[in-house]
């Protein structure tokens, strides 16, 4: 489809009608997006391990079974001791304890601390039964040695008072057994994994992981790895894609690309489609291009052509695919040109597998103004969304383009660090001025720039 055209087209081989996910004219970003969100719904619940559930929504209220830490225990190596033992203990007039054993952690002692008495113990350790307090090494004789232990040691001198509680973490002070940690809904990070496993967790309710297939179509693909051939190019879609996929959460699953007979591609589909809870397509789907993959995803299910107000990616396709036994399933038919491929993706197929994951509110990504350095031109009243190079200069956050901003400039995404918005009724934005920039990376930042790396380095 010509990037200009502004017609929509619907073909379907089960109906004439046209159903709310095919709207019959130029439609917003936003809208665009409502449409496709209203098709997908969170996936169902399954027990994973914890490291395979980063990035996944809860399932399940995580109750603790058991408190945290489970015994009171010392929050410094020292001595355990009475605290009435140690009143008026100074520098200048210290007092000695009887040292009657020594606790390293992981072990209970076996007694208890009488008035008088001491037991050393390292961090973590349980506190013994009569102490009350830590006297920690620093303010014992053992202050500033580094001498090994020595098991005969019969008596330590204590140099500070040690008040009821001392350097002891309480039983519970973390978790309290029968309290809910993490509720149900809670995206799973590195702390999340962290007290599911100091809870004895070792796998875990979570939302499933999407499975997204994306599928290639054009005579002129070739797959990396195969030589090159006049008039072919490579397919950078399908891996782009996938990637994306995969970054956002999903499993992506790249079918072979599509050429070949009605038969032959229908039958691929449906082996790809098999367990996919999405399709993503690039090209071939072009209001032009009667071809085949077009012809079978009008048979094997319903798809509408939107002309969405953005720049690059203006053509869309979107409808619903029947997969073996009936499934509906969601078919996100991207542009080809490489640049608007990836920017549509971004824009729309991100927020579907957020919404599959559990975690639709998740997908914006953060905005902030900066003043753009180059001037960023909007020709034709759609969104621009200009490839940019987020530095920092004076304290502030600034941008400047990648280059030249064509569709097909892929290396335009691979510089890029950050969208600036040109918003559909602004023509320019002049250099100067400032703008809305969706910050897409910022591990890339530090790409174009060492200032915005290091402003970043709390
Ligand atoms: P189309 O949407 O088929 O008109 O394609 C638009 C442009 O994107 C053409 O220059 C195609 O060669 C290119 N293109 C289509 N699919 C891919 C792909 N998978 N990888 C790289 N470029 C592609
Ligand atoms: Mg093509």
């Amino acid at each position: 489809m010509p990037e200009d055209a502004t017609e929509e087209l619907t073909y379907s081989a089960t109906s004439t009608s046209t159903r709310s996910i095919l709207p019959a004219d130029m439609i917003s970003v936003e809208e665009a997006r409502a449409r496709i969100l209203e098709q997908f719904s969170r996936l169902e619940a399954v027990e994973v391990g914890l490291l395979e559930a980063v990035g996944q929504v809860l399932a399940e209220d995580v109750v603790a079974g058991f408190n945290i830490p489970p015994l009171a225990n010392t929050a410094m190596d020292g001595y355990a001791v009475r605290a009435a033992d140690t009143a008026g203990a100074t520098y200048e007039d210290p007092l000695n304890l009887e040292v009657i054993g020594y606790l390293p952690a992981g072990e209970v002692y076996d007694g208890a601390v009488a008035p008088g008495q001491a037991v050393r113990i390292m961090t973590g350790a349980p506190i013994p039964d009569g102490a009350d307090a830590v006297v920690p090494f620093e303010e014992t004789d053992e202050y500033g040695s580094d001498v090994a232990y020595d098991p005969s040691r019969t008596s330590v001198r204590i140099d500070v008072e040690a008040k009821p509680g001392a350097n002891i973490r309480v039983a519970g002070e973390d978790v309290r057994e029968g309290e809910t940690v993490l509720p149900e809904g809670a995206v799973i990070g590195p702390a999340q994994v962290g007290v599911l496993a100091s809870l004895g967790r070792d796998r875990v309710l979570a939302y499933r992981r999407p499975v997204v297939a994306v599928l290639s179509t054009g005579d002129e693909l070739l797959r990396p790895g195969e030589p090159l051939t006049p008039g072919k190019i490579y397919d950078s879609n399908a891996f782009s894609l996938a990637a994306q996929v995969q970054s956002f959460g999903g499993i992506p699953r790249v079918l072979d690309v599509a050429r070949d007979t009605v038969e032959a591609l229908t039958a691929r589909i449906h082996e790809g489609l098999a367990d996919a809870d999405m399709l993503v397509t690039s090209a071939g789907v072009s209001r032009g291009d009667f071809d085949v993959v077009k012809t079978v995803l009008a048979n094997e299910g319903e798809v509408g052509f939107w002309t969405v107000k953005m720049k690059p990616g203006k053509p869309l396709a979107f409808g619903t695919f029947r997969g073996d036994g009936g499934k509906q399933i969601p078919h996100l038919g991207l542009p080809g040109n490489p640049v608007s491929a990836m920017l549509t993706f971004e824009l729309f197929g991100r927020a579907a597998i957020f919404k599959m994951l559990g975690k639709e509110h998740a997908w914006p990504r953060p905005v902030i103004r900066a003043v753009t350095k180059d001037r960023i031109r909007n020709t034709d009243g759609r969104r621009f969304y200009a490839r940019v190079i987020l530095d920092e200069e004076d304290g502030r956050p600034v941008v400047s383009l990648t280059g030249p901003q064509g569709s097909g400039v892929l290396t335009s995404m691979a510089l890029a660090s950050a969208f600036a918005i040109c918003p559909e009724d602004l023509e320019t934005i002049e250099p100067g001025e400032e703008c809305d920039v969706i910050l897409v990376d910022r591990e890339r930042a530090q790409y174009g720039s060492a200032a915005s790396a290091q402003a970043a380095g709390y």
